[in-house]
């Protein structure tokens, strides 16, 4: 069945990134969003069907955007966590080598760790059994600090109830984007000429 329409601002997907995005929009002003999901509840999909590891950016090349975006969205996450009330659960990571010869890819990762601003440490065996009693590694291994385990689903919910509590956003379930054409219109269809959609 098609629906008519209307809103300033239509997010397609309620996965994460669909929720966190009219999360900035309602912060920053804009109170007429409708959210879109195909399926009957939020994060059916990868978002929240995923281990929750909020990860810290260190496997990504110093400087990148990736780096950067992925430490802060790690912290924010944290913040959103904390002030919530939701579940977090701050162990850190081990990253830990199966042969002598990984030593030298854990200190790379341990320099671009670094590099990103990543809180890291490289642990000798003894620290690492203090860390992680069932760890094994050879010689040393990375410490991650920031890394952490929160639960998605209620991440979720709680971003959703949040959202449908502004008044600002309305979130329509089993309601499938199909590329209508009205929903591009001007100012985005004079903007890039779109034309005959
Ligand atoms: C196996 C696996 C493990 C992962 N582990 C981690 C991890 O540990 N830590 C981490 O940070 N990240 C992890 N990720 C990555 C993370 O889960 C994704 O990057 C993130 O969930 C993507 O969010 P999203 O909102 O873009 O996508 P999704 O969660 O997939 O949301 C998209 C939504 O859009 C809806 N949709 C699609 N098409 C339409 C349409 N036409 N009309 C209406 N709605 C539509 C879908 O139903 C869906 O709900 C993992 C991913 C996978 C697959």
């Amino acid at each position: 069945m098609s629906v008519g329409l209307s809103t300033h601002t239509l997010i397609c997907g309620g996965g994460i990134l669909g929720l966190t995005i009219a999360r900035e929009l309602v912060a920053r002003g804009c109170n007429d969003i409708v959210l879109i999901e195909k399926e009957d509840s939020v994060g059916c999909h990868a978002s929240g069907r995923n281990s929750g590891v909020l990860h810290a950016g260190i496997y990504y090349t110093p400087d990148s955007a990736r780096a950067r975006l992925c430490l802060e969205g790690n912290l924010l996450m944290q913040q959103y966590c904390r002030e919530n009330g939701l579940p977090l659960i701050n162990s850190g990571k081990v990253i830990v080598t199966s042969n002598p010869q990984q030593l030298a890819t854990l200190h790379e990762l341990h320099k671009r760790a670094r590099l990103n601003g990543a809180k890291v440490d490289l642990v000798d065996e003894k620290q690492l059994a203090e860390i992680e009693p069932n760890a094994r590694t050879f010689g040393q291994a990375l410490f991650s600090h920031y890394t952490a385990v929160v639960a998605p689903g209620k991440i979720l919910e709680h971003l959703q109830k949040e959202l449908t509590a502004t008044g600002s956003v309305k979130i329509l379930f089993n309601t499938k984007f199909s590329g209508n054409k009205k929903i591009l219109q001007s100012p985005i269809e004079e903007k890039y000429h779109i034309k005959n959609l």
